[in-house]
């Protein structure tokens, strides 16, 4: 399954970005349900209200 190109947003300051602006994660929830989360390349600022936990280890 391919992603469709459009404009993804940041998991981690809620921006949009353009392609290779970003890469891809994958965030294991609690839940069991692993998810794709896309973050900037170049560290960007965490709102200090978010509270999503990030892993900093890209997707091999
Ligand atoms: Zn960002």
């Amino acid at each position: 399954m391919r992603e469709r190109r459009r404009v993804k947003l940041c998991g981690r300051c809620d921006k949009p970005m353009q392609d290779g602006e970003y890469e891809a994660y994958v965030n294991h929830s609690p839940t069991g349900a692993s998810a794709t989360v896309y973050l900037h390349k170049e560290l960007c600022k965490r709102p200090p209200t978010q509270t999503v936990s990030v892993p900093d280890r890209p997707r091999r």
